[in-house]
């Protein structure tokens, strides 16, 4: 069932959706707090056991530009910079300070350089909202503070900054302790300061660096968001990578997003919390089908945002893509001395939906002319080939245009490094040439000679196959979200949701039906009597369900019977039905039985809809019936959509063959599937305020122009007394 937060959540954000930025603007600015020129360290020592004390050597080792103001009540200088004994002595305003006081001084001591002028303060110091209620009012009243001092706070419980393009390093990390920060135009936003330094250590192994990397802490002012944007604005950024565990302002996020994708600057997004999707339990099949991650999926895919699931292979796609300018990926080629390991590679590329390319006719005859073989084509199998002939058939591929990239799979051989640099050198400096480099210590200077030319290499396939799989995402964003009163469908009728928290199949039917989805005829009887007079006024076979309001899952407990062919076995249907409920729930009450036309034939799909509680309402649409849930295949976007945007959804299902038609048999009627998923879209939309989990399942899909029907719904709605059915007789 939904828990109690959920229905309490806070409606006002989502009705901000079109909102693109804070008006804060009377603010300092991030871009205007990292332009300091002074800073104070409050907390600053030479103690190289304490965040302070290894904070302010890192910032003074890595030359900050600016002035440098440590305070300290018992030292005079730290490694030679004076101090002072408190913030009001500074002899001048400082742009920033930096906070590493224990948590019981934090309060005063932001208010202590606030008072004094500073426009950002970054609190180190933890045990705040991420302690308990206690710390939380501290946070609540240093953010206060900080608003009336028109200063912004940043953190606390936060690991600061290191930025490589402000020669700004303000954070403890001995992964810092080297003489040259490495600069490269990737900005990295991290909810967990300690990744951020473990990536930065981990990417100067390979000479790959970052333009700034900012640590978020509790978000209690300045957020996620703040920072995105200020590197989408900012010059010495291209690529934008995220850890996030959860948003504080999802409407942000969503006008933060879209910006990102107008300026066509990636955005690669690394989430935790994937295992959460559908772990609540839930009322509905669409509830645990769509669960938070599948919305932030739907609503990063919307945007043009790339999940990553690791954060190396994150890193080396923003390597990649600074490497070679963001260039487009769509086909592959790939090059072996192994056809072994080619062919592996191809069943690899093809289950991550990585298309190779098709060489020209042309390329192909030339391949096997240099090669020498007796046939060539993509993969490229070079064999033994000396580096020269190598370099010769990498030249081709690269200039036959097919293929935007080549992936190289390198096995043990004589002149490994050769050969590397024979392809790295003939392919150019522009098409993207990664290599998977499988053997151990013999191809060390193989490596090397790849680390020189600035060309990525993998250890793994599995790493090389996420960095492929998230470039060839890249640039795609799917902002097909209907929302132009010109894409809503016509004739949709005003309707009033019938009062009640959960609502069955009859009532639920109804509503679908004044939204112009198709189903099926039925009416409610209260026993087998009126169940045969209403059966006479529809078309036989029939079907009988049971209900009632303690029932969700009606054929669960025998509350389904199909195909009745008369009046009589209507009747006995009924009396069947009610001996099998009681037997099996004996506490349920039976409120009547639905009577309804059979449909013949067609395919079960699920539509559903979730409200997300960051994201609104979503649309789910999969392949349905009593498999939904084991088969997990289902669509996720942001509603409304438009059929067109509707097709594509189903096109994405592993099931998307059915549809077309397998095996001789007819495709489906996808047009009026997708018709139908956007009606339901139109429906979620409309009734955001009210509507919390819906399923239509299953609709019965006929083949190409046999249109399609719901057969059953049900749906929860928020803040309303129980429902109370009105019986048709
Ligand atoms: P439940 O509450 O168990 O989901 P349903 O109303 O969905 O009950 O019925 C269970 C199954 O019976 C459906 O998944 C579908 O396969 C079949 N079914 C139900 N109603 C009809 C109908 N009117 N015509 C054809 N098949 C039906
Ligand atoms: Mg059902």
């Amino acid at each position: 069932m939904l828990t109690q937060t959920r229905l309490r959540h806070d409606l006002t954000s989502l009705e901000t959706d079109e909102m693109t930025m804070r008006s804060d603007d009377a603010l300092p600015s991030v871009k205007e707090i990292l332009a300091a020129e002074s800073i104070v360290v409050v907390g600053a020592s030479e103690d190289q056991s304490k965040f302070g004390g290894r904070l302010f050597r890192m910032l003074l080792r890595h030359r900050f530009k600016g002035r440098i103001y440590p305070v300290s009540s018992s030292r005079k200088e730290l490694f030679g910079v004076p101090t002072y004994p408190t913030v009001a002595e500074l002899p001048e305003a400082p742009a920033l300070a930096v906070i590493l006081v224990p948590r019981d001084a934090a309060l005063a001591t932001v208010q202590a350089c606030v008072e004094k002028g500073a426009k950002g303060v970054i609190v180190v110091t933890a045990q705040f909202s991420d302690a308990g209620p206690e710390g939380a009012e501290i946070e609540r009243q240093m953010v206060e503070i900080a608003r009336k001092g028109r200063a912004r706070l940043w953190g606390p419980n936060c690991l600061g900054i290191i930025s490589p393009a402000k020669r700004l390093v303000l954070n403890s990390s001995l992964a810092l302790d080297v003489d040259h920060l490495v600069q490269s135009p990737v900005g990295f936003v991290s909810q967990s300061g300690a990744l951020m330094a473990t990536l930065f250590d981990k990417a100067r192994r390979r000479g790959f660096g970052f333009s700034h990397m900012i640590s978020v802490g509790n978000q209690a002012d300045l957020e996620l968001c703040d920072f995105v944007d200020f590197l989408l604005d900012d010059p010495d950024t291209e690529v934008i990578c995220t850890y996030v565990e959860g948003l504080q302002d999802p409407a942000r996020f969503r006008a933060v997003a879209a910006k990102a994708c107008a300026k066509g600057k990636p955005w690669l997004m690394l989430k935790s919390g994937r295992t959460e999707a559908g772990a609540q339990a839930a009322f509905s099949h669409t509830a645990s089908l769509a669960g938070s991650f599948r919305a932030f999926e739907a609503v990063c895919e919307e945007h043009g945002i790339v999940l990553v699931d690791d954060q190396d292979a994150m890193q080396m796609l923003a390597a990649c893509l600074v490497r070679y300018r963001n260039r487009p990926f769509r086909h592959l080629a790939v090059m072996s001395p192994s056809g072994g390991s080619a062919a592996l590679a191809c069943d690899r590329l093809s289950e991550a939906g990585i298309p190779l390319a098709q060489f020209d006719a042309e390329t192909d005859r030339a391949l096997k002319t240099v090669l020498g073989a007796p046939s060539a084509g993509n993969p490229v199998d070079f064999s033994a080939s000396s580096p020269g002939v190598v370099g010769k058939a990498m030249e081709l591929v690269a200039r036959d245009g097919a293929a935007d990239a080549a992936l190289c799979l390198i096995t043990t051989a004589p002149v490994l490094d050769q050969t590397c640099a024979a392809i790295a050198d003939s392919a150019g400096r522009d098409f993207p040439t990664l290599f998977v480099i499988h053997p151990g210590e013999s191809a060390d200077t193989a490596r090397a000679a790849l680390v020189d030319r600035q060309v990525p290499y993998f250890d793994s396939f599995d790493d090389a196959i996420r960095v492929l799989k998230g470039w060839h995402a890249i640039g795609r964003c799917k902002p097909a979200r209907a929302s132009q009163d010109d894409e809503r469908p016509a004739g949709l009728t005003h309707v009033t949701w019938p009062a009640g928290e959960a609502l069955g199949e009859f009532e639920t039917k109804a509503v679908l039906e004044s939204y112009g989805i198709p189903v099926n005829r039925g009416s409610v009887a209260k026993d087998a009597e009126q169940a045969v007079r209403i059966s006479a006024g529809l078309i036989f076979p029939v079907v009988v369900k049971v209900v009632s309001s303690d029932i969700v899952h009606k054929s669960d407990v025998g509350g389904v019977i199909l195909d009745l062919p008369d009046a009589a076995a209507v009747g006995d249907a009924v009396r069947s039905m009610q001996a099998r409920v009681r037997k099996v729930m004996p506490d349920a009450v039976i409120d009547g039985y639905l009577v309804q036309e059979m449909v013949g034939g067609g395919t079960e799909f699920i539509v559903g809809v979730n409200f997300d509680r960051d994201f609104g309402p979503m649309i789910v649409v999969g392949v349905g019936g009593v498999l939904v849930e084991l088969l997990d295949d289902v669509a996720v976007a942001s509603a409304p959509v438009s059929p067109t945007r509707a097709a594509e959804m189903l096109g994405s299902l592993k099931a998307a063959k059915l549809l077309q038609g397998i095996r001789g048999r007819a495709p489906l009627d996808v047009g009026a599937l997708s018709k139908l998923v956007s009606r339901v879209s139109w429906l979620a939309s409309d009734h955001r305020d009210r509507l919390v989990e819906l399923d239509v399942n299953p609709v019965l899909v006929r083949s190409n122009g046999g249109g399609c029907v719901a057969v059953d719904g049900r749906a929860l709605l928020r803040d309303l007394p129980a429902p109370k059915l009105n019986v048709n007789v």
